[in-house]
Parts: C-alpha cells; structure tokens; sequence
C-alpha cells in the first residue's frame, strides 16, 4: 500500500515526487523508461518553477549548473549566421542578469537533460519517496478507498494499492484514456523537427557573436531556430517544418557553410494546442502533459505542469495528514484547468506572431528592396518575440485561481495586463502571494510551504491559531513590521496556502474565523461548487 501513486517519471512526475516528500508524504513514483534524458525538449523554466526549485532547495543549481557566466541569452535574426542580421533582442548573460523587484528568483536557462537529473536527484534523497524505473503502470481499477494498480516489471507483474493515483504520464496518458477523458483543441498545428548536434566550430564562423538563440529566416519566413544548449558544444535547430530532408543539410543551411559538426539526435514532435476536458476522477489525478499540451513558444508546457504538481502536492498531504476537508481535491480542477487553458492561449499567441502568412522573396538580396525587408521583418520579428521571452512576468506569474471553491474572493480580482510582460503584485485571494525582501534577508515567499501562514500587518485580533488548532490544521501566524512590505499587501492579514496563493485576506477578523478555515481546507462544499452542480 502506498498513499500515493505517480505514474511517470518526466519533470511533472518528479516534481509531484519532491513535493510529497518535501512534505514528508510517503508515495511511490514509476517510470517506465531508465530516467536518462535522451531528448531535452525543455530548455527554458519559468521563473515560477524556479521559485518552487528555491522551496525545495535546487534553486541555485537550476541556476547556475556550468552554463558559462557571460554567454548572453541574445536572440538574433538572421536569414543564416554566416548572412545578414535581421534584428537583435539583447539578452544578458546570467553574470550580468538584473534582479527581478517581484521576485527572489529569475527565469533560468536549465535544458531537460540538466534539469530532470536534479529533479530525480532531489526526490531521491526524501526518505519517504521511491522512485522505480523500468517499471510500468499496465491497468488500475478506482475503488472507494483507494486504487489497484498493476505494475509491470521485469516481465513480472505485481498489484500495488494506492490511496491515490498521479498521472504524469505525458500527452499519450494512458491513464487518461483508461478514465475517457478526452483532449480538446488542435491536435496537429504542425510537425516540427528537433536536431541535437555538437561542434565547437560555430562561434568562429560568424559574426553574429554568441547567443542564446538564432532565429533563422528564409524565403518562407522564419523556419528554424538555433539554441545554445550547454553554452559550450550542444546545440539545438529546432526545424518549424517537418518535410523531406537531410537534418545535416538543414544544420548546414541555417549556419550558412560547412563545418564539422556531429548530430546527435533527430526528433520529430509535433505541435499541438489542446487541454483535457477533465483533470481526473475522484481518487485518480492528471498532471503536465496529459492534460495540456501547447506550442513551446514561450516555454510554458513544462512551467505550467510544474505547477499542477505544486497545487497537487499540498492538497494530498493535507488528505493525507487528515486536515484537509473532503471537498479540497475537489479544487484542483477549477484551479489548474483554467491555469492550462491560459498558459496555451498564451503559447499559441506567441506562435502565431512568428508564423509567416507571406513568402519573404527578397530577403537574401543585396538591394534596397531586400534590406527593407529585413528592417521591417526583424523589427516585427523582434517586438512578437519580446512577449515570449523577454521576462513574461505576468505569464509566468500572473495566474489566479479566481474560480477556486477553496479561495474567499473579497473584491473584483484585479485586470489581466495586455503586455505578457507586466506583472503588479496583488494579495487579491487566488493569485499569488507577493514577495518582498523581509529585514533578515529572506523573502516572503520563504515563509510559506509547510502550513498556511497568517501573515500580520497590524495587531487585530483572531481566533485562526485557535480554530486551526481546533481542526489539526497547520497554521503560522508571522507579524510584519515593514510599512512598505504592509502597504504592498493591501489589508492587515492575509492567509497564505502552502503553495504561496493566497486564500483570504481582510483589515480586520471575520466574524468566524473557523468558516474561512473549512472553506480554505476544503471542508465544506463552496458556493461554486452548489451552484455548478445545482
Ligand atoms: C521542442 C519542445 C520544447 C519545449 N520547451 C519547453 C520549455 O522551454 N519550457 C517548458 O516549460 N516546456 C517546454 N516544452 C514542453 C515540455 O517538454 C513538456 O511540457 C514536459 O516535458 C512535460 O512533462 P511531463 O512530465 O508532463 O511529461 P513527459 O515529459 O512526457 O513524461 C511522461 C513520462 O511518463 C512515462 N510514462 C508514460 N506512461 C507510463 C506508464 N504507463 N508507466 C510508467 N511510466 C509511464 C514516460 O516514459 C515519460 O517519461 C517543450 C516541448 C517541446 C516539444
């Protein structure tokens, strides 16, 4: 018997891994694979993710893992890198990297085959996790009191009961077709080819100097691009269009000349925009790629996945530790599935705006109709890509679980910014809690996690450390004296979940302490869960 099941092992299953063991939940997490990283897709982890790695204690690694310090992340357009220079979006490197006001962290540059490592690294060394490799899930039957499921290894089958089941198990889930769970969007918006190659050659044949990427343009419009991996040897051209062709002449078309240089992987994936219609049943959970899957542009897929893991996690410790109310994983749904179809509005946007809808034919020639050309396409170029990838804080940052039967609205939430990139901190309940630096160095968001947190502004007094006690519910009541970190917070207390969203907030104590409790643990049926199924 474990009390929880999670079934894959990418970066999603890893994460809802940490997350229980962080929290001392025992769990059992299969992988069917031997957990090498064969082909990095993720590259780019959202700011985020980092702030969660910074709870589990990875951050600094996910940061700085030997990507060299003063390699700028500049995106470059080109029509090859040994022609001409469309535009430039400056990056800097991570050595030069400003601070973030809204945050302790930053967006890191982490390829999968960096990342996942420190991820298995990580769940590994909770006592309370087991991680299983070459081991599959075959069937499950959903019982009342828990899940049968039936692993496979070795050849050799055995039953497992879990009190419940995570599917991490990436876009084909079988978990969620076992559960006829359907995926709703666009199942082909195109198929594209990711070639991995190693050279040292490269930096020494343009001009361009080096980048974080190359967006390649041709007579079609942009149709590649070209990513530093490791800031060294590894690349990546990510080819938008799969067609008849050679992966070394497509490395060599984007370069613009010959050089040595060694493929290492060619994989075919395919584009596509869609959000189940369901996030699971009553004791079996889908998390990542098996419930979104969204166009890479901007990086959201593994991001938003990381998230369902954190929203997850808590939720079943509280289940798990006997706190947590009936109706709380009730609200993993209307929390995270809005969460997904946001982040693939998002991506498919920044998708869009790189997409040619005209043929570029003078984009290579050395005439005045040509270099206009270049200027207007690489200003163009440039100005769509800012929104995917220079800082989109509110991207990143910016989801709220307005809809959340478990969150107490007080006013209208606050407007979604038009620009990706503006993000205002807001302690409005279902967004996330706002970080600033506290006066011993530490931020705001490094007081929540292990329980809900009562941040106090000004003495009014309550009962919530009473009620909570009450219910075995883990409460820390932190006063602040900072007028300004008072004034960002916009009321006198605030109640922080353990995954740093707010749940409710007020200038003075609600009349029952006790009903904010039951409703923020999930213990009593909200108003919009009645009314959804009146
Ligand atoms: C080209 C490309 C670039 C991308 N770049 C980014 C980026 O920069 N940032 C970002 O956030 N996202 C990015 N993404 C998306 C990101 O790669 C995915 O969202 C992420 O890998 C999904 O993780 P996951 O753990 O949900 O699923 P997966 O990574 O697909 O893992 C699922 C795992 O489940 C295992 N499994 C399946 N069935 C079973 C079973 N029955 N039993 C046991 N194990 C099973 C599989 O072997 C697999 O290891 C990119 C995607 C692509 C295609």
């Amino acid at each position: 018997m474990t009390p929880v099941l999670i079934v894959g092992g990418g970066p999603v299953g890893l994460a809802a891994a940490i997350e229980l063991g962080w929290r001392g939940v025992p769990c059992t997490l299969v992988e069917q694979g031997d957990g090498q990283v064969v082909e990095a897709k993720m590259f780019a982890t959202g700011i985020r993710t980092v702030e969660f790695c910074r709870r589990w204690g990875i951050a600094g690694r996910v940061r700085d893992w030997g990507f060299p310090r003063d390699f700028p992340f500049d995106n470059v357009f080109v029509t090859t890198l040994t022609g001409y220079e469309l535009a430039r979006m400056p990056m800097p490197s991570l050595a030069a990297t400003p601070p973030i006001a809204q945050s302790p962290e930053n967006f890191a540059h982490c390829p999968q085959f960096i990342f996942d490592p420190i991820l298995a690294e990580r769940a590994k060394s909770f006592a309370s996790v087991t991680l299983r490799y070459r081991t599959r899930l075959v069937s499950f039957i959903e019982r009342a009191d828990g899940v049968e499921c039936v692993l496979e290894h070795g050849g050799k089958r055995e039953t497992l009961k879990a009190g419940y089941l995570v599917a991490c198990d990436g876009f084909s889930s079988g978990v969620r077709q076992a559960l006829g769970i359907e995926m709703q969007g666009d199942a082909m918006l195109n198929r594209s080819v990711n070639i991995m190659f190693r050279t040292r050659a490269l930096s020494a044949l343009h001009d361009k100097g080096n980048a974080g990427r190359y967006v390649v343009i041709g007579t079609e419009g942009p149709w590649a691009s070209l990513t530093a991996a490791d800031g060294v040897e590894r690349w990546r051209l990510m080819v938008y269009q799969h067609g008849d062709f050679d992966p070394a002449d497509a490395v060599r078309r984007a370069v613009g000349r010959d050089f040595p240089f060694e493929i290492l992987t060619v994989g075919v994936w395919v584009r596509r925009n869609m959000v189940a219609e369901r996030y699971g049943s009553k004791r079996v959970f889908l998390a990542g790629d098996a419930v979104h899957v969204m166009p890479p542009n901007g990086g959201l897929g593994m991001n938003t996945g990381i998230g369902d893991a954190v929203d997850l996690g808590w939720k079943l410790a509280a289940v798990h530790e006997g706190w947590g109310g009936e109706h709380l994983l009730e609200s993993y749904e209307p929390e995270r599935r809005p969460t997904g179809q946001r982040a693939c509005a998002e991506a498919m946007k920044n998708f869009e705006r790189i997409t040619p809808r005209r043929k570029f034919a003078a984009i290579h020639d050395d005439s005045d109709e040509g270099r206009e050309l270049r200027r207007e396409l690489g200003a163009k170029l440039a100005a769509s890509m800012r929104n995917a990838w220079d800082n989109p804080l509110n991207t990143h940052l910016g989801y709220r679980y307005d809809a959340s039967p478990i969150c107490v609205a007080d006013v209208a939430p606050p407007p979604e910014p038009a620009d990706s990139r503006v993000y205002v901190q807001s302690s409005h309940p279902g967004g996330r809690a706002p970080h600033a630096w506290l006066a011993d160095g530490r931020s705001t968001l490094d007081l929540f996690g292990r329980s809900f947190t009562l941040l106090e502004f000004a003495s009014v007094g309550h009962a919530f450390e009473d009620e909570a006690r009450r219910r075995r519910m883990p409460l820390e009541v932190v006063g602040i004296d900072h007028p300004s970190i008072a004034q960002l917070y916009e009321r006198r207390l605030a109640l922080v979940r353990p995954d740093g969203h707010v749940a409710w907030r007020g200038d003075s104590a609600p009349a029952d302490a006790g009903a904010v409790l039951d409703r923020v643990r999930g213990a009593v049926r909200s108003p919009i869960l009645e009314e959804e199924t009146s």
